[in-house]
């Protein structure tokens, strides 16, 4: 079990990154969800023993992470968002190499363990190719190799599907819920279907706060009855915002569809209910007044 507590990160400025998080996350794959600068690195890092929190406390397993990060850090895997490789190295000659930085020990030897990594994420038939003929998904699933080494409790990854074409995508998703079965993954992004395909849980973050902590099955059911869609554009559209919650409005073969929320039920003239999404539930939560958010969670919970 990781208890994250109270935890803030202010860096110089001052930017007040993180505000007070608080979470409790079982073994499985978790999603932090948020958009960009909503605090999401900041709250990996900071995990990951890379970041000094301002203050706060952060147990894993009830061993104090941001005390002793250096006895933590063997039991912890991070795959961050902007994972350098050298492209000259061979997969399993970069794999090594990480693992020698690491300090990871290996009773049968550093080789027969990259092996045996390089077999789990399925790349041993690359291992001898160089790292920069691999494919995005490729260089991830090796960036997941590494963070994989000692058989980690806890693996933080940072954003790791951006960029990923979308047969890349749902390969590493197999592979990281695999990885979520016997440890806690906390799985970073600012992409709702990453949360919908892998989370039985997740958190929404927002402005160094979190505004929801859910499943992607009751976020949904919260909205039932509740998310109408339509056609509007220009003066009708910008009426609609006064009414109601808009939640987005899309091009789909051309015209503009627009979704709204209400809380009380009500369509506006001429749109159809709606079966409530995970990208709705995320999106109301992005609209709504922070202050709102936050009494949302409170009530929740
Ligand atoms: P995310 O990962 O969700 O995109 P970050 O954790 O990177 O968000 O950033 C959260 C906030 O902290 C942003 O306002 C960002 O500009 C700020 N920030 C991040 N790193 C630093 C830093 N080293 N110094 C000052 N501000 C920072």
């Amino acid at each position: 079990m990781l208890e994250i507590r109270d935890l803030v990160k202010v860096y110089p400025g001052p930017v007040a990154a993180l505000q007070g998080i608080r979470l409790t996350i079982a073994p499985g794959m978790f999603g932090l969800l948020g958009p960009n600068g909503a605090g999401k690195s900041t709250l990996m890092r900071v995990l990951a023993g890379l970041l000094e929190a301002t203050s706060g406390s952060v147990q894993l397993d009830g061993e104090d992470i941001l005390a002793h990060p250096e006895r933590v850090r063997a039991r912890l895997g991070y795959l961050p968002q902007d994972f350098g490789f050298y492209p000259a190295l061979t997969g399993e000659q970069m794999l090594h190499y990480l693992l020698t930085l690491k300090g990871v020990e290996a009773p049968g030897g550093l080789k027969k363990l990259c092996g045996e990594l390089l077999d789990r994420v399925n790349l041993a038939d690359a291992a001898k190719r160089k790292v920069k003929t691999y494919s995005g998904g490729m260089r991830q699933r090796l960036g997941i190799a590494q963070a994989l080494a000692g058989n980690p409790r806890l693996v933080i990854v940072d954003e790791p599907t951006a960029g990923l074409d979308p047969e890349e995508r749902h390969r590493f998703y197999r592979l990281l819920a695999e990885i979520a079965a016997e440890r806690i993954v906390i799985l970073s992004t600012h992409i709702v279907e990453d949360v919908a395909v892998l989370c039985s849980r997740f958190a929404i973050v927002r402005k160094g706060r979190i505004v929801a902590n859910t499943t992607p099955t009751a976020a949904r059911a919260d909205l039932a009855g509740k998310v109408f869609e339509g056609a509007a554009d220009g003066a009708a559209l910008e009426q609609l915002t006064r009414t109601h919650c808009v939640l987005q409005a899309v091009l789909w073969e051309g015209k503009n569809r627009v979704r709204v929320y209400d809380a009380d039920g009500r369509a506006p003239e001429g749109f159809e209910p709606a079966a409530p999404t995970l990208e709705d539930a995320y999106l109301l939560r992005m609209r709504a007044p922070q202050s709102e958010s936050a009494a949302h969670l409170e009530a929740a919970q």
